[in-house]
């Protein structure tokens, strides 16, 4: 029984025609399409398969399950993971032919024993920390990474074929932090390759990079955000003006629409009271399935050809709309919280200025309950 008052539909072909536009501000690079988080909310394996069709030739999944699961699908673009603790099972990562990023010389030490014990030459890209403060190695912790793992690769054990880092402030336009982080990677990239690394790809660029940093493009660029439509820089370049479209529109069934009295209290705590007669909707999606409860009397949504903003607070498993009286909307009918706005409904990007947050958490919290239905080729 799948049965579920609402849905997140996810137009494939959109993904694909998103990465082809990203290619377009990075002619001379691959696409690694970056599919952690569930593909960002929209499916792993159809939006890979979708991301691959409109050109990408890598893809990237943070987590070792992720990229396993690719394989598992079936699909052979090149795969890169990285982000795991110790003990992480390095053997069925070779053994799928996944790429695995190295941050530090506990990683070589697991990854080679893991090549050692399976035969397989472990594929590595060796991550220096530029300046992010997150992942990697700083660069003179990274150096001794990089001599230890040219040794290793001299006794196959080991192939250098990456160096990467990720930026910090990209979608600041003109931040000095990038240009920063640049020379950093820079110099990290020419180490590595005077230390005999036979480097495939050298990579910096996430989606706010690949669409206005031209510079740190390098052989590889990995958009995230901007596969699935949603911009990283919302203020600058918003996502129509870069020529991307949102791939995810989420819509839930009225679950009830019934009159109520002027100064009616509406859901918990009474945050919104009614100020006339009017009509309210039951929209059944709350917070467990992802809805932020900060979207409480802040979020738009489109029912019957208009915009409401949600009355009172965001509940477990539903919310209210106030929709006024003779709208004519009834239960079943379909309210749309977010789309690629083509059709007057709000956007991810929407419902994250009103929620205080990115849209890259609102299109990836949507709980994995809500049925995903896709639209396009390979659907
Ligand atoms: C998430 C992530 C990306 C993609 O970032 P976007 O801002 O979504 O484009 C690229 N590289 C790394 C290391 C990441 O963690």
């Amino acid at each position: 029984m799948s049965y579920y008052p609402a849905r997140a539909v996810v137009d494939l072909d959109q993904i694909a025609a998103n990465v082809t536009r990203l290619q377009e501000f990075a002619p001379r690079s691959q696409v690694m399409a970056v599919v952690k988080g569930d593909a960002y909310g929209h499916g792993l394996v159809p939006a890979s398969r979708a991301a691959l069709r409109g050109g990408a030739t890598w893809l990237g999944a943070a987590q070792i399950t992720e990229a396993l699961a690719l394989r598992e699908a079936g699909i052979t673009a090149p795969i890169l993971t990285w982000l795991y603790a110790p003990g992480a099972p390095f053997e069925s990562v070779l053994r799928a032919g996944i790429d695995v990023s190295v941050p530090a010389a506990w990683a070589l030490a697991e990854v080679a024993a893991a090549a050692r014990a399976t035969g397989i030459t472990a594929r590595v890209h060796l991550k220096v920390d530029t300046g992010l403060g997150r992942g990697g190695a700083f660069f003179e912790d990274w150096t001794a990474v990089l001599a230890d793992a040219v040794r290793l690769q001299s006794e196959g054990v080991l192939a250098v074929v990456g160096v990467w880092s990720h930026l910090a402030r990209a979608d600041e336009v003109d931040h000095p932090g990038v240009r920063e982080q640049f020379g950093v990677f820079a110099e990290a990239v020419q180490r590595a390759e005077q230390a005999g690394a036979a480097l495939e790809v050298r990579h910096l660029a996430n989606s706010a990079a690949t669409l206005s940093v031209p510079e740190v493009h390098y052989d590889l660029v990995r958009p995230g955000i901007a596969v699935y439509g949603l911009s990283p820089m919302p203020d600058t370049l918003p996502s129509a003006q870069a020529g991307l479209t949102p791939a995810m529109r989420l819509e839930a069934q009225v679950h009830l629409v019934k009159d109520a009295p002027r100064g009616q209290g509406v859901s918990y705590g009474h945050t919104y009271t009614t100020t006339e007669e009017t009509a309210l909707a039951n929209i059944p999606l709350g917070y467990a399935d992802g809805i932020p409860r900060h979207a409480g009397n802040a979020a738009p949504v489109l029912l019957g050809g208009r915009r409401h903003q949600i009355a009172g607070r965001v509940c477990m498993d539903q919310f209210v709309l106030d929709i006024g009286r003779g709208s004519g909307v009834q239960a079943g009918d379909v309210a749309v919280l977010y789309g690629s706005g083509a059709d007057g409904e709000p956007t991810a990007q929407d419902w994250a200025e009103a929620a205080g947050t990115i849209s890259y958490e609102i299109v990836t919290r949507l709980g994995r309950q809500v049925p995903r239905v896709y639209l396009g080729e390979g659907a």
